[in-house]
């Protein structure tokens, strides 16, 4: 079928409310987060309802059409950008956007899967509760998006993965069946548990329509502190150090290079930095806590003990919710600034902390050696063993920045191989890095991969040539 009959199909069997082929409205649901590439695709569905997304499932299978699921096109993995544009659709779930139940009575919330993660934290806050999922794309990413993402950030070492605060959730199933599973119940050891096929599945099984939250009582204290380090090695010394002194209390721990102060300030031109830029190495500590600990007196005997055994150098403790905010911009700021550089090559890997500081200082200069005039930016949620090792190519080099930018992320693979360390460690496969997967999952890991996709989606319409290929 014709790309324009199968537009025309869908408006009949579906309505017009429901169905775009406005070819500017869907350039822009084609293109991803950093505008590298610019796809199209047959239609963009935007449904209303749970039964609006069945029915548009349905309709898809009998017309043979691929459905790509979006939220909000933050994914840094190219799962929500269509790759076949002559059969494949967008869902956006934008339109499924209400929070349809909050108890504070059970810390809980039931959410659509279309409400974006920023507001639903503010409505959360609002009832007195708190929703720990917070990243740097919070204002734009859904919550449909970080379940399918299992998305981290940077109260993972606290909290846990997205995976950790569902308890339930309502699926389309690619046959356009509903699984409705939204749950509430903190305990239920009834069998397999469903649910988990669908987080960070990255729309390959089905689209969430809701999500079934925990949510935690909200932290009534808050202290910040930016801590100036010799190296990555003094600043995981560091990390461990906070564990045993502050626990379950310190919620995010990052670590910033210095290059990140100059990326904060070409990403963010007007950005008062809060401390003078002098060191190799930084780290940007938080803890929270409520009730009767005293967290200020924690993080200063924190620091106090981190002096003494020399690991910070120089540092700030916000004073306000404003200089707070003003230490997360640099580290919010720094991914601005690369993207203001051009095309680089991001990555979002991970291997086991003890590791982390040799491997960082191994993929460096491997990557110089290989590239001499590319900086490496080396950033991140370190406390999770998570690492930001981004290639900024050098763009007086002989070679295009596209062969730079492979040839960087061939070298760097090759050392986190040897590591045995994860290509991506919270942003998922997508289609950006689902050669880099393949290549590495175990013959015995793609055949359950398969077995499973195919037993749910035997026609192999959900999110097609996202995270594996398969044949039909
Ligand atoms: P999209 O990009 O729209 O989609 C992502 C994937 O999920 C695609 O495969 C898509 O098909 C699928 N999908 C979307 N909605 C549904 C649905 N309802 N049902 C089924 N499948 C669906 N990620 C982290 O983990 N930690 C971070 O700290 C972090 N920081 C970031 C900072 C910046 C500045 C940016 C740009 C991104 C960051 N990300 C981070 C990545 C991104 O924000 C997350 O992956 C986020 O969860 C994606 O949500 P989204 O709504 O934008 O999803």
């Amino acid at each position: 079928m014709q790309k324009g009959e199968a537009a025309k199909e869908l408006c009949t069997m579906l309505g017009g409310d429901m169905v775009s082929t406005d070819a500017g409205l869907i350039a822009r649901h084609c293109q991803d987060w950093h505008g590298d590439i610019t796809s199209s695709a047959i239609a963009l569905l935007r449904p209303r309802s749970t039964e609006d997304v069945s029915r548009a499932v349905r309709a898809c299978a009998k017309l043979g059409l691929g459905v790509v699921p979006q939220g909000g096109r933050s994914g840094l993995a190219l799962g929500a950008v269509p790759d076949a544009p002559e059969s494949q659709v967008v869902l956006s779930l934008e339109r499924m956007d209400r929070v349809r139940s909050l108890s504070a009575q059970d810390f809980t919330a039931v959410v659509e899967a279309g409400v974006v993660l920023e507001s639903f934290k503010e409505e959360v806050a609002e009832a007195g509760l708190y929703f720990p999922l917070a990243l740097g794309a919070q204002g734009t990413c859904q919550i449909g998006g970080n379940v399918s993402t299992n998305a981290g950030g940077v109260n993972v070492l606290r909290y846990g993965m997205t995976r950790e605060l569902v308890l339930g959730l309502e699926v389309v199933l690619p046959d356009g069946r509903v699984l409705d599973r939204l749950s509430r119940l903190r305990k239920d050891n009834r069998g397999i548990d469903l649910k988990q096929l669908f987080i960070g599945a990255e729309g390959v099984l089905g689209i969430v329509t809701a999500v079934s939250f925990k949510l935690m009582p909200a932290p009534d204290q808050v202290s910040t502190a930016l801590l100036a380090l010799d190296s990555l090695e003094g600043a995981i010394e560091l990390y461990r150090l906070a564990r045993r002194q502050c626990c379950d209390l310190m919620s995010a721990f990052e670590f910033l290079p210095a290059e990140a102060f100059t990326l904060a300030r070409e990403g963010i031109p007007d950005l008062s930095l809060p401390l003078e830029p002098a060191h190799r190495a930084y780290a940007l500590v938080e803890l929270s806590g409520s009730g009767l600990v005293d967290i200020e007196a924690l993080l200063s005997q924190f620091l106090e003990l981190a002096m003494e055994e020399g690991l910070v150098r120089d540092g700030v403790v916000a004073q306000s919710k404003a200089q707070a905010r003003n230490i997360w911009l640099v580290r919010e700021g720094m991914n601005e600034g690369q993207a203001r550089r051009g095309k680089h090559l991001r990555t979002d890997l991970s291997v086991p902390l003890s590791e982390l500081a040799a491997f960082v200082a191994e993929a460096e200069a491997a990557v110089g050696e290989a590239l001499p005039g590319a900086v490496c930016v080396s950033y991140g949620h370190v406390g999770d063993g998570n690492v930001h090792l981004n290639v900024l190519p050098d763009p007086e080099g002989m070679e295009a920045l596209d062969q730079q930018i492979f040839r960087a992320k061939t070298v760097l693979n090759g050392v986190l191989d040897r590591y045995d360390g994860s290509i991506s460690a919270e942003h998922g496969v997508g289609r950006l890095k689902k050669a880099d997967f393949a290549a590495r999952a175990s013959s015995v890991q793609h055949d359950l991969l398969g077995r499973i996709k195919r037993a749910i989606d035997p026609n192999l319409t959900m999110n097609p040539g996202c995270l594996i290929d398969l044949e039909s």
